[in-house]
């Protein structure tokens, strides 16, 4: 017997449509490729986006065709999106850090006919275009004054472009289960593999997100993601944001301290959310300058693990609360939030830090397990770590082009390639990813873990641990740091602020002081990289 209610599908336009309807005059504001700071609403992006769709299907845009996006977080960016969805498209968005052959590789495999791109990464483009032969449009987000004089592309200006169109549309209708965005993970190794979200997956997972012990949205907050569009769509922002009518403050390029800051104070910002390189630009700024965040409220911390020093500084020294979280591009992203439970409602000090030091617990709609290389289930006792899985509604259940089949099961569980353990009231917390976990002796130790406590260290900005051979223990971990501006702390100095914080088998055999980490795309610290450059290195005893 089926219930007797009606087929609403759930499709990402209809998100969009409730914005305009419900909470129009809400501010999109975005600092702007060209210089300024632009502002828009609901309703206005609502209408921009049909004429978009209206724009896309004059030129033969039609269902399933993957329209590319290389751009800053910005209004016009979400108008592509949704204009590119509501005539069934996909939009496919594309990380401009990464090099313009992995970019060109990325096109190719996703067949892209259509782009969308900032004015800063036309460079780029017209260093690959030649070679995406699918490529058949090229759409540049600004106005005809902007546009370059001369290029080799042949190129239209966005609101030239929309502006043909009178916005009176009505959205395609299709099924929920149909594609409509796409985002290529970073690939450390390997390479890039694409994720391909539904209508339905990326609504249920922005009403996931918006959830009180989730991203905790409504209409009140104003939200600035500072995490890219294109890094696991802006971590759902774009459609959990309209869904509640929050005003979203869009930093554009500029992600140094000084500009982030002024939006935040600017325009009131009571909410943000981005990788930690990011914060510890702003902090450094902070505390360069003297100056307070008297309007942010809280501050999402994701990507990478967030360092308890981070946390530390934002809620004690500033007043902002820190919900660290984890997820993956596979995941839409979300995955898991360090909002505390009723049974830690009561934690303060230095025992709240070590729960925040964890990633959170899941929401629902997103389920783990941790496992042993045989599969066993592994219990949720807090220090059993094995290998993390997760399914939902709004994680993979395949790559695009069938890439990576080994990492997804029969029963439907998802290898996330991340090692965690999780204590029994839920709280998960990674220890690395599976590729990077230091074998000592058959024992793991915890590259994360040791991180974490070395930027504890006044001195440290930014620190990495890898295993380097050892013909003893197998490997045995070397600590790799930058310091702070000025400060130049001995090696033992650093290892003695360590000792008696983590087990002793535990502890880094040496340090090395480097001027700079690698990072990838996404902001992550780049440890094949690392390794390749420590290759040759060896302990004085092994
Ligand atoms: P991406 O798809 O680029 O967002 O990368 C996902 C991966 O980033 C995860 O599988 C983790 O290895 C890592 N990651 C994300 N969030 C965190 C976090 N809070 N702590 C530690 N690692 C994280």
């Amino acid at each position: 017997m089926l219930g007797m209610m009606q087929d609403w599908p759930l499709l990402c336009h209809k998100i969009l449509d409730y914005a305009a309807a419900q909470h129009g005059g809400r501010e999109i504001v975005s600092r702007s490729v060209e210089g300024p700071i632009l502002r828009t609403t609901y309703a206005d992006i609502h209408a921009r986006a049909k004429k978009a769709s209206q724009a896309l299907e004059a030129d033969g845009f039609g269902l399933g065709d993957r329209i590319a996006t290389l751009g800053w977080n910005s209004a016009r960016h979400m108008e592509a999106w949704y204009g590119a969805m509501g005539i069934g498209g996909v939009y496919h968005t594309l990380n401009p850090r990464l090099f313009p052959e992995q970019i060109a590789w990325i096109m190719n495999h996703a067949e892209d006919k259509g782009l969308f791109v900032d004015l800063s990464f036309l460079p780029i483009v017209e260093a690959i275009a030649d070679n995406v032969p699918s490529l058949r449009k090229i759409i540049v987000l600004t106005d005809a004054d902007h546009m370059p004089k001369s290029s080799k592309l042949e190129m239209v200006d966005y609101e030239s472009w929309i502006g043909q169109h009178d916005g009176d549309f009505a959205w395609k209708q299709f099924d929920e289960n149909t594609a409509c965005g796409m985002c290529y993970t970073s690939g450390t190794t390997g390479d890039p593999k694409g994720v391909l979200y539904s209508h339905r997956s990326n609504v249920l997972h922005a009403l996931i997100s918006v959830q009180p012990d989730a991203l905790n949205l409504g209409s009140n907050e104003v939200i600035m993601p500072v995490v890219p569009m294109f890094h696991a769509n802006a971590w759902g922002i774009a459609h959990s944001a309209p869904m509640v009518g929050a005003k979203i403050v869009n930093p554009g390029p500029l992600m140094d301290g000084a500009s982030i800051y002024e939006l935040l104070d600017s325009e009131k910002v009571t909410m943000t959310a981005a990788v930690p390189t990011v914060w510890l630009m702003l902090l450094s700024y902070l505390e360069e300058t003297g100056k307070k965040l008297p309007h942010l409220n809280r501050v999402v911390i994701g990507g990478s693990a967030c360092p308890r020093a981070m946390t530390e500084a934002f809620q004690n020294d500033y007043g902002v609360q820190v919900i660290h979280a984890w997820g993956m591009t596979e995941m839409s992203p979300l995955g898991s939030l360090g909002v505390m439970k009723p049974v830690y409602s009561d934690l303060e000090g230095e025992v709240l830090l070590d729960m925040q030091e964890k990633q959170g617990y899941a929401p629902f709609g997103v389920e783990m397990q941790i496992t042993d290389d045989e599969n066993v289930e592994l219990p949720w006792d807090g220090k059993t770590f094995g290998k993390l899985k997760v399914r939902g509604p709004g994680v993979a259940k395949a790559y695009y082009g069938g890439a990576g089949v080994e990492q997804f099961d029969q029963e439907g569980w998802f290898d996330t390639g991340d090692v965690a353990h999780i204590n029994a009231n839920g709280y998960m917390q990674i220890t690395d990813r599976s590729k990077d976990v230091i074998k000592s002796g058959g024992e793991w130790i915890s590259t994360i873990d040791l991180e974490n406590l070395a930027v504890g260290h006044p001195d440290i900005q930014e620190a990495a641990v890898i295993g380097i051979v050892h013909s003893k223990w197998d490997e045995r971990p070397l600590l790799i740091c930058i310091t702070k501006q000025g400060k130049n702390p001995a090696a033992e100095d650093i290892l003695e602020f360590m000792r008696g914080k983590v087990a002793k088998w535990w502890m880094p055999n040496a340090v090395a002081f480097v001027e700079e980490i690698p990072h990838t795309a996404t902001g992550k610290i780049q440890k094949t990289e690392l390794r390749k450059q420590f290759a040759d290195y060896r302990f004085d005893d092994g």
